[in-house]
């Protein structure tokens, strides 16, 4: 341990001061306090208790360059002597943050040239959310409030992304989504569509916004948005063809397309955005996590120049947060997208480690408790069935597998999510072949060490 941590007391002040995000308060004083996670390097973190744990979820989907990256805390504490903090609401701007929307200009290309950064995914898409609706103002058809999203989508925890999102239990507190969201169904074949053709169910998914268009009345629609494969939902890969409807039914009505990109972008799926390896082109994409990969917060949103030139009509736009722009995170940010470049990781996960992890995991198809194993790049996940060649889950209802599993592979040195009764995946993107034979290997055992409580619902 780098330093003389007393962990006890850590434990002990973290039940009595500290509320964490998304869990459930009375749980973690029930565990006498959260896992203390104290450094990390390359692949691996590190807790209290001593344990070393490969890290298959690069922190929360984002640290895409792995942990103890010089460079970064350098090019950190440089900016921080130059320029700490200034802000983008008095006509000023810091060098590294015009710097930064010129370089993510470049990864998204084409139309989309100009950039508005923020400090978190959820802010990117509040952004999202108000730009939107101002745009179609400004173009004279103040009508088009509505946006169309997906069950089970994530885009974030405000109260425009929990709206934005797709999640009943999130929906539930808070009296959310606010008015003017529509969700429906989403590209999920082994959820929702086994046993039927996948194009083909990936087809009527996409059929399934063109009905809620012409039932919303397209005059009224805003924009649709989604993750070019869901990552919080539980790596849910939409069958091949389905972006394309999805693309085809917005131009159909003039609607506009946000990629919310905040876990796909910047190599995660083997190209620089989802967007770009499943074939279609947005109007908006909002990204954040692997931007700076987690050293420090910071997202943006790429906007196409048709929506930029609509919004210079309008005066003020009124939005921003103090963070917006911030000089250190964009500072960070460039550096942590030039090691990105300089280390070939976005072809190195296309080519390479994406393709490695999916061989990896299709080995443990032959595993009695494994329904599916899929992955795009390095996002990957293995479903948990009650039957082999089923989708039937233990229990006989949904959800009781993922954590169960999910446990076991902590305990076996591996951190992964479990979403339902799926076991998810989004590793570094410097992870190594050797890692990757770990990881399955982790899998694998903790499946057979889960079984007798599998039986046991
Ligand atoms: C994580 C995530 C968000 C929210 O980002 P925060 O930084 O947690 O606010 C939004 N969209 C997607 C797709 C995400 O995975």
């Amino acid at each position: 341990m780098p330093r003389n941590y007393d962990i006890a007391e850590l434990k002990r002040l973290d039940v009595k001061h500290h509320l964490p995000a998304q869990q459930d308060f009375k749980l973690i004083e029930d565990m006498g306090g959260s896992r203390i996670v104290t450094h990390a390097e390359g692949c691996y973190i590190h807790d209290g208790d001593g344990n070393r744990i490969l890290d298959g979820m690069a922190g929360l989907w984002c640290v895409n360059v792995g942990y103890g990256r010089e460079e970064l805390v350098e090019v950190a504490a440089e900016q921080m002597r130059e320029l700490p903090f200034y802000n983008t609401f008095f006509k000023t701007v810091a060098p590294p943050t015009v710097l930064l929307a010129q370089k993510i200009a470049g990864l998204t290309g084409g139309k989309l040239q100009h950039v508005f950064f923020n400090a978190s995914g959820s802010e990117a898409n509040d952004t999202v959310f108000r730009m939107v609706r101002q745009y179609w103002k400004l173009k004279g058809e103040p009508k088009r409030k509505v946006f169309i999203s997906r069950w089970n989508a994530y885009h974030g925890s405000t109260v425009a992304g929990v709206s934005l999102g797709g999640m009943k239990f999130m929906h539930e507190q808070g009296d959310l989504p606010i008015p003017g969201v529509e969700h429906v169904r989403q590209p999920y074949w082994f959820g929702e569509g086994f046993g039927q053709d996948p194009v083909q169910f990936g087809k009527e998914c996409a059929a399934s916004i063109e009905e809620r268009i012409l039932a919303v009345g397209p005059e009224n629609v805003a924009a649709f948005i989604g993750e070019p494969a869901q990552g919080a939902g539980g790596v849910i890969i939409p069958p091949p063809g389905y972006w394309q409807e999805v693309e085809a039914i917005c131009r159909k009505y003039g609607i506009l397309l946000v990629a919310d990109e905040v876990i796909c972008g910047f190599g995660r799926t083997g190209e620089w955005f989802g967007h770009q390896t499943l074939g279609f082109t947005p109007d908006l994409v909002p990204m954040a996590k692997g931007l700076s990969s987690g050293y420090l917060p910071i997202s943006a949103v790429a906007v196409s120049s048709e929506i930029v030139e609509v919004m210079k009509t309008g005066g003020d736009f009124v939005h921003g947060f103090t963070y917006s722009g911030h000089p250190v995170c964009a500072a960070v940010a460039l550096r942590n997208i030039e090691i990105i470049e300089r280390e070939g990781l976005v072809a190195r996960t296309r080519d390479d480690t994406g393709p490695y992890l999916a061989k990896a995991l299709a080995r443990l198809n032959d595993h009695p408790l494994v329904g599916e194993t899929r992955s795009l790049g390095l996002l990957g996940a293995v479903e948990i069935v009650a039957e082999p060649g089923t989708n039937k889950r233990w229990g006989g209802t949904e959800g009781n597998a993922g954590p169960l599993v999910r446990d076991r592979c902590i305990e076996n040195g591996l951190m992964v999510r479990g979403i339902r009764d799926t076991i998810v995946m989004c590793p570094p993107l410097t992870i190594s072949h050797s890692q990757i034979d770990d990881l399955a290997a982790i899998i694998r055992k903790s499946l057979d060490e889960a079984w007798p409580a599998l039986k046991a619902i």
